[in-house]
């Protein structure tokens, strides 16, 4: 596996490459070399309705491997100021991108009301966020947890927009943003293919599990 740092949206490229791409299966297998996805009692869950990458992208943020100015600076690869870009309050590391930094919070803000899940802590690490689901409804965890995984990434590509291109959205958008591309992720990956975009909407949907 190896890391680049650009401001590319693939991060991740996989040694073993095939002219089509990577299958789940096989960054599963390279990934088993590296942690133990099944049994490992820190690591977070693999989420079938994500995508590779999206699941990639957050264990290694969950676990502060992302390049962020704080990481960068750690490795000699960054001088001057490591504040978050985004708000200038507080040094720029991936759990502040992702639930600390006054943008995210507004974010979540957003995605919570949303899918009618209490409020949480704003001062919980990003382990806590996308690990403690006992206050979802049972038979939405996957679908939250997946949304979670789709924020937290989108969250990272609105810090990297801001870093390299000086934009930034409102937090209203972005959340519109993940809804979107989450209902693109439950068309295609969940038991739930024939999900109207209203019934999406209003995340009043199934009684089954997913
Ligand atoms: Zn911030």
């Amino acid at each position: 596996m190896q890391q680049t740092t650009g401001q590319n949206e693939d991060i991740w490229r996989w040694k073993n490459n095939t002219a089509k791409g990577y299958s789940v299966k096989e960054v599963r297998k390279e990934l088993a070399g590296i942690i133990d996805v099944n049994a490992a009692p820190s690591s977070l869950e693999w989420s079938k309705i994500a995508t590779a990458k999206v699941n990639l992208f957050i264990w290694r943020a969950s676990e502060e491997k992302i390049p962020t100015l704080v990481a960068l600076s750690h490795r000699g690869g960054q001088r001057g100021p490591t504040d978050c870009k985004v708000c200038g309050l507080a040094p720029e590391t991936a759990n502040h991108i992702i639930v600390h930094c006054p943008f995210a919070k507004e974010v979540w803000l957003h995605l919570w009301s949303w899918m009618i899940i209490p409020i949480r802590n704003h001062d919980e690490d990003m382990k806590t966020r996308f690990q403690e689901m006992s206050d979802w409804p049972r038979n939405k965890v996957k679908i939250i947890f997946a949304i979670h995984l789709l924020a937290g990434w989108h969250l990272w590509k609105n810090r990297n927009n801001k870093v390299f291109n000086n934009s930034l959205t409102n937090p209203g958008k972005l959340a519109e943003e993940i809804k979107e591309e989450a209902f693109d992720w439950i068309k295609l990956r969940s038991r739930h293919t024939g999900i109207t975009w209203l019934e999406w909407r209003n995340f009043t949907f199934w009684n089954d599990p997913p």
